[in-house]
Protein backbone atom coordinates (compact mmCIF):
# COMPACT_ATOMS: atom_id res chain seq x y z
CA UNK A 1 0.00 0.00 0.00
CA UNK A 2 1.48 3.50 -1.26
CA UNK A 3 0.20 6.16 0.66
CA UNK A 4 -1.03 9.61 -0.75
CA UNK A 5 1.43 12.83 -0.30
CA UNK A 6 -0.93 14.08 2.15
CA UNK A 7 -0.71 11.87 4.21
CA UNK A 8 3.37 11.32 4.24
CA UNK A 9 2.90 15.27 5.32
CA UNK A 10 1.25 14.58 8.17
CA UNK A 11 3.50 11.82 9.58
CA UNK A 12 5.39 13.63 12.40
CA UNK A 13 3.08 16.65 12.73
CA UNK A 14 1.62 18.06 16.14
CA UNK A 15 -1.27 16.51 16.77
CA UNK A 16 -2.79 19.73 17.01
CA UNK A 17 -2.68 20.23 13.08
CA UNK A 18 -5.87 19.04 11.81
CA UNK A 19 -6.79 15.97 9.51
CA UNK A 20 -6.44 16.50 5.74
CA UNK A 21 -9.49 16.62 3.40
CA UNK A 22 -9.24 13.12 2.77
CA UNK A 23 -9.32 11.79 5.90
CA UNK A 24 -12.38 10.23 7.85
CA UNK A 25 -12.99 9.39 11.58
CA UNK A 26 -12.74 5.81 12.31
CA UNK A 27 -13.40 5.87 15.84
CA UNK A 28 -10.90 6.66 19.17
CA UNK A 29 -8.02 4.43 20.44
CA UNK A 30 -8.76 3.66 24.20
CA UNK A 31 -5.74 2.97 26.95
CA UNK A 32 -6.21 -0.37 29.33
CA UNK A 33 -7.94 1.91 31.98
CA UNK A 34 -10.26 3.57 28.92
CA UNK A 35 -8.15 6.93 28.93
CA UNK A 36 -8.07 8.01 25.28
CA UNK A 37 -4.78 7.38 23.28
CA UNK A 38 -5.57 8.80 19.99
CA UNK A 39 -8.34 9.40 17.07
CA UNK A 40 -8.20 6.79 14.57
CA UNK A 41 -8.63 8.35 10.67
CA UNK A 42 -8.56 7.04 7.83
CA UNK A 43 -7.79 8.34 4.15
CA UNK A 44 -10.26 7.93 1.51
CA UNK A 45 -7.26 8.95 -0.94
CA UNK A 46 -5.22 5.84 0.29
CA UNK A 47 -6.76 3.65 2.56
CA UNK A 48 -4.02 4.44 4.75
CA UNK A 49 -5.27 4.34 8.24
CA UNK A 50 -3.80 7.78 10.59
CA UNK A 51 -3.44 7.78 14.33
CA UNK A 52 -3.94 11.25 16.18
CA UNK A 53 -2.08 11.10 19.25
CA UNK A 54 -2.89 12.72 22.60
CA UNK A 55 -1.00 13.30 25.34
CA UNK A 56 -1.44 9.83 26.28
CA UNK A 57 -1.05 8.36 22.83
CA UNK A 58 2.62 6.96 21.55
CA UNK A 59 4.38 8.99 20.30
CA UNK A 60 2.39 11.67 22.40
CA UNK A 61 0.60 14.52 20.32
CA UNK A 62 1.59 13.81 17.58
CA UNK A 63 0.46 12.11 14.00
CA UNK A 64 1.32 8.78 12.94
CA UNK A 65 0.76 5.86 10.45
CA UNK A 66 -0.36 2.57 11.41
CA UNK A 67 -1.46 -0.99 11.02
CA UNK A 68 -5.45 -1.39 10.55
CA UNK A 69 -6.36 -1.16 14.15
CA UNK A 70 -6.12 -4.95 15.75
CA UNK A 71 -9.87 -4.26 17.63
CA UNK A 72 -11.61 -3.79 13.97
CA UNK A 73 -9.44 -6.66 12.88
CA UNK A 74 -11.20 -9.08 15.29
CA UNK A 75 -14.20 -7.55 14.77
CA UNK A 76 -14.15 -8.64 10.89
CA UNK A 77 -15.18 -5.50 9.42
ZN1 LIG B 1 -3.80 9.23 2.09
Amino acid sequence: MQACDLCHLLVGEPATVPPHEDLAASGIGLKPNRCKADSRWRCMGCGAWMYQSTALGEPPNMWRMGARPQDLAEAGT
